[in-house]
């Protein structure tokens, strides 16, 4: 017999529901509408989100129906498996069990499409023809674009110039799957314009893309607009990862004392986390729960909780979140899909509340333990994942000097089979370990708008 290494379910055991964390947190602060100063109503939310996702928005319901035409799809590669890291721990002499659970067996690489899927879905019940989004590092582009196609949609992607150039294939992938990739920001959108008029050599950032995205969508009714992070529903639907390790946990009969997740706008860490939050808040077993940040783009961790914008123009509500200030344009690092100025709201109150930690590491470290990973497990990991892993071993290492035995899970979010330039540059010692000066930070928070309307806390 083998040692167990994966913690396998069948397509019969997709959960049917995702899990919705507002059901067990006090309410949240509401987005607001920087215009009025007042609550963002459902109509304003209809301008970029059709009917069931307005729903999942704003719902306190526990658990969400997965519909079946999104479940059909997801059994192309869910249920993903849970790894049991045992030649990592074996290398590493740690006492801790590592498990990882792997979401880059998915068709473009990532838990990205865990929520395209869904949100190309309800766009297109909704009667839209095509959909628009950004993209970072290309991964929420894939997934739009694989999940469009499926769905039989057009669809549009503004890419971070920066990661445009660094990931040719990435753009190769939308087009292959019929979408139209334009790196940002562009000459397309006045948003994009406004940008190149200040700074003709800027590399983007998800804010200005995300910017250029929503005023494309605005001028076409037919184009349904999706998003990749921080959003409640975007959450809700990546809680498939946690649901199902929780499943896998019992397989191996085990459960982690540890939950590490790399935070971007927070939707991988919240898929996988979440699930274990919401089972010790109703009287579960104890987590503790972390966020693996990059020391480059350090919104949780040097970020201030205020109401600011999600982009860099100002056209999305105020959301009270952990931020670096919306006008923040993060150094070119090569984990893209981290670079975000604002933190998911539900991911930003976990943190507040004290149910969640953050850490925020360096680049070449990063990197160091992505390559221990990759020549013990024999998975390349996608650069933002990294942050993750080297964590994770982190923890590890304490439990060996503290001799403790426990249980450490962490993401793997994605594989880095597109990201190889990040493992070149590794190995030719051209990456840079930037971290961000106080002077820098102070200047991006400066973009934080001063709240001058009236939020009423909400009853709790
Ligand atoms: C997009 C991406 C991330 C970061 O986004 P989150 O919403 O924070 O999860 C992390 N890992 C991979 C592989 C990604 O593609």
């Amino acid at each position: 017999m083998v040692d167990r290494v994966r913690f396998l379910l069948d397509e019969d055991d997709i959960p049917t529901t995702w899990y919705n964390l507002a059901a067990d947190l006090p309410p949240l602060h509401p987005p607001l509408n920087p215009a009025t100063g007042r609550p963002v109503t459902r109509d304003e939310m209809a301008a970029t989100m059709p009917e069931p996702v307005i729903e999942q928005e704003l719902s306190t319901e526990r658990e969400w129906e997965i519909p079946e035409p999104v479940r059909q799809i997801y059994a192309q590669w869910r249920p993903s498996p849970l790894h049991r890291a045992r030649r990592l721990e074996a290398e590493l002499g740690t006492p801790a069990r590592i498990y990882y659970k792997y979401e880059g067996v998915a068709p473009t690489g990532s838990h990205k499409p865990n929520t395209a899927v869904a949100q190309v879905y309800y766009n297109k019940l909704a009667g839209k023809r095509g959909l628009v989004t950004e993209t970072g590092a290309g991964q929420w582009g894939s997934a739009t674009a694989q999940s469009a196609a499926m769905f039989g949609m057009s669809a549009k992607v503004y890419m971070v110039k920066v990661s445009f150039t660094q990931k040719p294939y990435r753009r190769s992938l939308m087009e292959t799957f019929g979408t139209v990739c334009v790196p940002s920001p562009s000459v397309e959108t006045a948003a994009g314009r406004a940008v190149l008029a200040e700074d003709p050599e800027c590399p983007g950032s998800l804010g200005i893309a995300t910017s250029e995205a929503l005023e494309a969508a605005s001028t076409d009714d037919s184009l349904g607009y999706v998003l990749g992070s921080a959003a409640n529903h975007v959450l809700g639907h990546q809680t498939i990862i946690g649901l199902e390790a929780i499943r896998q946990f019992e397989l191996a009969d085990d459960y982690p004392d540890i939950v590490i997740g790399c935070a971007g706008g927070g939707s991988n860490l919240a898929g996988l986390s979440f699930p274990f939050l919401g089972q010790k808040l109703r009287g579960g077993q104890d987590v503790r729960l972390i966020a693996a940040e990059p020391a480059a783009c350090p919104t949780l961790t040097r970020g201030t909780v205020a109401y600011d914008y999600a982009d860099k123009a100002g056209l999305t509500p105020l959301f009270r979140m952990h931020t670096l200030g919306h006008g923040f344009v993060p150094p070119t690092f090569h984990a893209g899909g981290l670079r975000a100025h604002g933190m998911g709201q539900l991911v930003s109150r976990a943190v507040e509340d004290g149910h969640m930690e953050a850490t925020a590491v360096t680049q070449r470290r990063c990197f160091d333990g992505a390559v221990l990973f990759a020549r013990t497990e024999g998975i390349l990991p996608a650069p933002e994942s990294t942050h993750a892993i080297r964590v994770a071993i982190d923890e590890a290492m304490r439990c060996r000097e503290e001799g403790r035995q426990q249980t450490i899970l962490f993401g793997l979010s994605g594989h880095g089979h597109f990201d190889l330039t990040a493992y070149e540059r590794y190995f030719a010692g051209e990456l840079d370990d930037t971290v961000l000066d106080d002077e820098t930070i102070a200047a991006a928070k400066a973009t934080i708008p001063e709240q001058v309307w009236d939020v009423e806390e909400p009853a709790a």
